[in-house]
């Protein structure tokens, strides 16, 4: 069977699947206060679907796939997911993105159902700021969370940590020394304007460079590190003598479209070929139909863009397709 590669060159093995749109936070960066609609349950993918999907992904060299959201673990049953998709030829690695709340209690059975890695999301480590930031939700049963992955046996952890300006800058050197001490992989990331976070992304996006000054200030002897196992765009480095590191993900600053190797798939079914542009294609139309289904697959790469133009974006400069307005809780990150 045919490769996915597209007009770049550029091979797909990886596809990152969003399980629901609804979440249990409101990350300021990610989703507004009030007043988000949600896709009706109906119309969104049974995991019947969501294995088809993978299926044909599958004959066709994805290899990798992330299980998303919204918060996935709030969807009933996601051991018993990650347990299918765990069975199918040709998949090698699963990993999960979760905001951590749940985890304490699911981490022993994804573990068991097949997931290899997981990333957990936490921006700060005080308690009064992460109400501020998530605005639901308390920072304790995230940290409860990641220990239950270190016991789970989950190893590397990934944290996701998104810079804000004025919001947690501040905490950078506090994120490093937690690296330094724990076996835990801190991966700062850039704001991205996607969906409705455009007033607030004005606002508080803080380029990655801030973290190399700060590690130096703090005394810290870095230096560049090989990716960390699963690390996409992630640009990592290493302190002398520390137990875990740190990566810098700068998809605006420094884009790494031209390494782009994924797909997006909705909890409403659509394929997206690039985060940041309106482009989807609709899978349900193709469920129960596997050669349409690979033409979708094809189909995605033959319209996949050179790139995304959040930095044009940034500068206020023209761009040349139509950027998305679903929010990241939809598109799955
Ligand atoms: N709810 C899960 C979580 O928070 O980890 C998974 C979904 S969330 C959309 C996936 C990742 O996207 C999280 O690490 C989150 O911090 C990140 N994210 C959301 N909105 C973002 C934005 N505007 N810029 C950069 N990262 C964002
Ligand atoms: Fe929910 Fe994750 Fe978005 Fe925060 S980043 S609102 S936890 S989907």
């Amino acid at each position: 069977m045919q490769e996915l590669k597209d007009r770049y060159g550029r091979k797909h093995d990886y596809l990152r699947i969003s399980v629901t749109d609804r979440c249990n936070l409101r990350c300021l960066y990610c989703m507004p206060e009030e007043g988000v609609e949600f896709t009706e349950s109906e119309n969104v993918l049974s995991y019947d679907d969501i294995v088809q999907v993978v299926k044909v992904g599958a004959s066709l060299g994805i290899s990798k796939l992330r299980i998303t959201g919204g918060e996935p673990l709030i969807r009933p049953g996601l051991d018993g997911l990650i347990a299918r998709l765990s069975d199918i030829p040709g998949i090698t690695d699963i990993a999960l993105t979760t905001n951590g709340i749940f985890l304490a209690k699911q981490a022993k059975a994804l573990k068991a159902a097949g997931l290899n890695r997981v990333n957990i999301s936490l921006d700060t480590l005080d308690a009064a700021r992460f109400r501020f930031i998530a605005r639901r939700g308390d920072l304790s049963r995230v940290l409860e969370g990641i220990e239950a992955a270190a016991a789970a046996g989950f190893d590397p952890i990934k944290l996701n940590c998104v810079l804000l300006k004025g919001v947690n800058e501040d905490e950078i050197a506090k994120f490093l020394k937690l690296a330094y001490e724990r076996p835990l992989h801190v991966r700062f990331i850039e704001y991205m304007p996607i969906g409705h976070a455009d007033d607030n992304w004005r606002k508080h996006y803080l380029p990655l460079s801030r973290v190399l000054e700060i590690a130096e200030g703090e005394g810290y002897a870095i230096s560049r590190k090989d990716s960390v196992k699963g690390n996409g765009p992630s640009d990592d480095w290493q302190m002398e003598g520390a137990t875990g590191s740190f990566g810098l993900i700068h998809p605006i600053s420094d884009h790494f479209c031209s390494n782009c190797n994924r797909l997006r798939l909705t909890a409403d079914g659509n394929l997206k070929p690039c985060l940041y542009w309106v482009d989807e294609l609709n899978v349900k139309e193709a469920l129960g139909d596997p050669d349409a289904m690979r033409h979708l697959y094809y189909r995605a790469m033959d319209i996949k863009p050179e790139n995304h133009e959040m930095a044009a974006k940034l500068a206020d400069g023209d761009l040349t397709h139509v950027p998305t307005e679903r929010r990241m809780s939809q598109i799955g990150g």
